[in-house]
């Protein structure tokens, strides 16, 4: 029986839209591959449906949980699996590096998507299966050339392989969520497979200005947004001559360039600059 935690209203705001389909739970167990070696992170207890199919799995399971009121659930997850650490806490706060674990596993709070990716993408991990909204799923893996493509693509591709698991229904969860969602899997690369970048925080400057501007072509979108990289357009317009002379395509539309491109194209300006 279901632990009884007063007459709990499922918060939006922290999108509390729990799993309830057990295939889907298990998909992206299977997905992560988990076995008795692996320390896992999860970010959102909910129920904990999630959280008691990786404990059965892993070796130990980290879950960091913000809603208090989820304490009787995390209470009867805790007492079937004494390899479970419940933190409780808002995940955008913890010093992840603290806890020493090699894969995440997570239907993740849609609202904090972005922010919790980066933090990740930031870290040393085997791989992450993560569930996301099935539009922002489909930015990541997007490649160049497609409508999707932009710089979640690029900011996420660059450090990772990533791959689409499979379209997840809204009947999977209760609530419903209004959206369909997806399960997406990360796998971070090794050093050797990353482009050479001369800078790395200049590269992410690089491609928010580029992408602030996707169908436009690259020497507009830089010249439109040249306060992203900290120059004025009169020196930006003498660095793009010189790309020009280096033979670099400046009429390329932004969507069109693939990750190679836009860091070799940001290691030249960073020179140039
Ligand atoms: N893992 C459960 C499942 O699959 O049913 C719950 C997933 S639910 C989509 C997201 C969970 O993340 C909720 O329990 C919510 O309270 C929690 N949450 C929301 N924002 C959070 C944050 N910033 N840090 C940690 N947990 C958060």
């Amino acid at each position: 029986m279901e632990p009884r935690c007063g007459i709990m209203k499922q918060n939006k705001k922290l999108g509390q839209c729990f799993l309830k389909d057990k295939n889907i739970v298990k998909k992206a167990v299977d997905a992560a591959d988990i076995n008795k070696n692996d320390i896992v992170l999860e970010i959102g207890l909910g129920k904990g449906i999630l959280t008691k199919e990786l404990a059965k799995n892993a070796k130990k399971v980290y879950v960091i949980e913000l809603d208090r009121r989820l304490e009787p659930f995390a209470e009867e997850v805790i007492a079937e699996h004494l390899n479970v650490d419940v933190i409780w806490n808002d995940a955008l706060k913890v010093n992840l590096n603290e806890l020493n674990f090699n894969k995440i596993v997570a239907n993740l709070p849609y609202q904090i998507s972005s922010p919790i990716t980066f933090k990740f993408l930031k870290m040393d991990f085997d791989v992450a299966v993560l569930m996301y909204q099935y539009e922002f799923a489909k930015r990541m893996v997007a490649k160049e050339g497609t409508k999707e493509y932009g710089r979640l693509s690029v900011a996420v591709q660059y450090y990772a392989n990533v791959e689409f698991i499979c379209k997840v229904p809204p009947s999977a969860f209760s609530p419903k969520p209004k959206v369909d969602s997806a399960i997406v899997k990360i796998t971070k690369k090794e050093p050797n497979e990353l482009f050479h970048l001369e800078d790395e925080e200049f590269f992410e400057n690089v491609v928010r200005a580029l992408f602030q501007h996707k169908n436009k072509t690259v020497k507009k979108a830089l010249i439109n947004s040249s306060h992203e990289i900290n120059l004025n357009r009169d020196e930006l317009k003498d660095i793009l001559n010189n790309l020009n002379n280096l033979k670099f395509n400046l009429n390329e539309r932004v969507f069109k360039l693939n990750i190679k491109k836009i860091a070799e194209l940001s290691n030249l300006l960073y020179e140039l600059k």
